[in-house]
This record gives C-alpha cells, sequence and structure tokens, in this order.
C-alpha cells in the first residue's frame, strides 16, 4: 500500500508554478500531497515546499483557540472579513486533536463560516488527519508555508482548547489569541495555566445583550490573573478585551493589537528570534516524529515488542530492561 503511486499526480515543478501564481486548485492538491502518507507523495511533497521556501514566511500568523462552543468559528468568520476589507488575503488552517482519535472532527465541518469561505480572498482548509499530534503539527506546518507562497499574507491556525493541541500551535505562530466566555462558572473555565500563559491576547467573547456586565467582571478578573505571570519573552504584556463576534463588536480592536504587538516584536527583534527559534524546534520534532516512525513502524520491532509485554506481565524482564534489550536491537538494525 504504501509503495502504491496514486494516478494523475502532476510534477513538482507544475504545483510550484502554479501555487506562485495563486491557483487555488493547484494550491489544494498540493497540500493533498503535503498531507498524504504514500511514500511516493512524501517524496513529491519535500521537492513542493523545499522549492517554495524563498517564497513563504512572509505572513502573519495569528494561533487562535477555545473550547467548543466559545464562538471560534463565528469570530474567525469575523475577524477574516474584516481583515479582507483591510485588503489582506487570509487562509485559516486548523489543527484538530479530536481527528486523531476518531477520524472526525470538531472543527472541521463545511458548514463554518459560510460566508468567508465563498469570498476570493479567503482560502479555508480543514484539519489534516494523522496518527499523532506531532505529524498533524507537520502536515499544518507545512501547508501554512504553501498558503504564505500562494500570497495569503495573514494565516489563522485553529485549534481547539482542551489541552492538547496548543502548544503544538503556539510554536508555529506569531501571535496566541484566547477565546473565553464571562460566566460561566469558574471564571477560569478549565482552561489551563500553561494556555492562559501563551496568550498574547484573551478575549471575552459573547460580550452582547445581558452578558455585557459579567463580560466586563470577566475582562477585569482576567487582566488581574494576567499580572501574576512573569513578562513574556516578546517584552509584550498580554491584553484583555471584549467582543461580540455574532454583532461584530470589537473585532477591529483585535486587528489593532495585533498590529500594535507586529510593531513591538519587530523593534526589539523578537519577530525573528522567535521565528528562527520555531524553526530549529520543528526540525526537531521532525527528527522525533521520524524516528518513532522508524522504530515503531519496523515489523520486527513490533512483533518483539509484543514478546516483551508478555515477558514484563509474566515478571520475567524488567521494564527497563525490556526497553533496553530492543534498543539494542533497533541500533544494530539501523
Ligand atoms: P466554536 O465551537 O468555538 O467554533 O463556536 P461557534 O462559532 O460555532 O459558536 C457557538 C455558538 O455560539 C453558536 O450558536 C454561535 O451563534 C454562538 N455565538 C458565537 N459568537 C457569539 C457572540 O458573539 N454572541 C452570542 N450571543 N453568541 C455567539
Amino acid at each position: 500500500m504504501k509503495n502504491y503511486k496514486p494516478k494523475g499526480r502532476l510534477k513538482a515543478a507544475e504545483y510550484i508554478k502554479g501555487i506562485l501564481k495563486s491557483d487555488r486548485v493547484l494550491l489544494s492538491r498540493a497540500i493533498t500531497i503535503v498531507e498524504s502518507n504514500l511514500e511516493s507523495d512524501k517524496i513529491l511533497a519535500k521537492e513542493i515546499v523545499q522549492s517554495i521556501l524563498p517564497n513563504s514566511g512572509n505572513s502573519f500568523r495569528i494561533g487562535i483557540t477555545g473550547v467548543p462552543g466559545v464562538g471560534k468559528s463565528t469570530f474567525i468568520e469575523a475577524f477574516g472579513i474584516h481583515l479582507i476589507k483591510q485588503g489582506k488575503k487570509v487562509a485559516i488552517l486548523s489543527i484538530d486533536p479530536s481527528s486523531q482519535r476518531t477520524k472526525g472532527s470538531i472543527l472541521g465541518d463545511k458548514t463554518r463560516m459560510e460566508e468567508l469561505a465563498n469570498m476570493e480572498e479567503a482560502y479555508i482548509r480543514p484539519s489534516a488527519s494523522g496518527d499523532t499530534l506531532g505529524g498533524v503539527a507537520n502536515k499544518t506546518g507545512e501547508t501554512m508555508l504553501l498558503c504564505e507562497a500562494a500570497g495569503y499574507d495573514v494565516i489563522l491556525i485553529e485549534t481547539v482548547g482542551v489541552g492538547q493541541s496548543e502548544t503544538a500551535v503556539h510554536n508555529m505562530t506569531d501571535f496566541f489569541l484566547l477565546l473565553m466566555l464571562a460566566g460561566a462558572g469558574d471564571e477560569l473555565q478549565g482552561i489551563k495555566k500553561g494556555i492562559m500563559e501563551m496568550a498574547d491576547m484573551v478575549v471575552i467573547n459573547k460580550a452582547d445583550g445581558d452578558n455585557i456586565t459579567m463580560s466586563k467582571m470577566a475582562k477585569r478578573q482576567y487582566q488581574n490573573a494576567l499580572h501574576i505571570f512573569p513578562q513574556a519573552d516578546s517584552g509584550w504584556s498580554p491584553v484583555v478585551s471584549t467582543a461580540s463576534a455574532i454583532k461584530n463588536i470589537g473585532i477591529n480592536n483585535v486587528w489593532e493589537e495585533v498590529g500594535n504587538f507586529k510593531k513591538l516584536v519587530d523593534e526589539n527583534g523578537y519577530f525573528l528570534k522567535n521565528r528562527n527559534q520555531q524553526q530549529i524546534k520543528w526540525m526537531y520534532n521532525n527528527i522525533n516524529e521520524e524516528l518513532k516512525h522508524l522504530f515503531y513502524g519496523s515489523e520486527e520491532i513490533s512483533s518483539q515488542l509484543k514478546v516483551l509485554e508478555k515477558e514484563i506481565i509474566s515478571s520475567k524482564i524488567s521494564p527497563v530492561k525490556a526497553a533496553q534489550n530492543i534498543l539494542e536491537q533497533f541500533k544494530k538494525s539501523i
């Protein structure tokens, strides 16, 4: 199966030419190749990504997270339309941890962001699926590079705020936005401290109707909560604001704050420093993924692992010794 070569694949040069001309069809087809696990596609994907690399990196990358129901898709639609009105081209990608387990997806259904999806200047791509979060993140990272080469100048990477994929999104974006709700029981809503700490901006969404007063209170509480964290490396102090995605209130303010952030990090050198660190991290993540793939993908290793599992249960071998043995065997085989 892995050596199967799908029909209808073009030469790398044709995808590259298409992407650089902002051809959406060829962009989509190239992304499908990046997402594919077929060996022949992996080779093609590497060639495409390597060639477009000099044309990538020119966008501003924003990570957006929040629990299901907080209003991510409504917000992204309003925000995306606002950006397009400012003359931007916007690509919306997602990392959806649920798609690994269920092959279904919390984020990817087609009825979302209908108005935005119909706009020429917007490109929406549902989440890649994969076996590991690292694998999915790699694919989304490469998809982002292709979108940049196709001329999208703001990339929004959405993830569902349930505590698994935020770090992956944070590691590939310039600005991290956390959407929250006021008055949903505990003011900090089970959003983990680590996620709050990553946020450059917290937006209390659904600040409309009866919810306005509560949202203002929540804003103060989050402002106090964020003060406790040490100063971020970027030199930026995270801001908290209220918004109503559905009524299009406070959306322009978010873009203004992004602009303030960009100005600061351009001037103090953090923007470039962070991008460079992210690139290095990305290489190590890739190495980790490939190593895991090499090890667990080997039939010999997996049958030996089954034997070792039994031996551990029957106390014939200690888990540490078992790990040592199999790694020795692996080292000899490479
Ligand atoms: P997601 O799961 O985070 O993507 O959330 P959705 O964008 O699908 O929104 C969940 C629900 O909240 C939908 O019924 C939206 O219409 C509603 N919603 C989203 N934003 C707002 C808002 O600003 N105000 C109000 N009142 N409802 C909103």
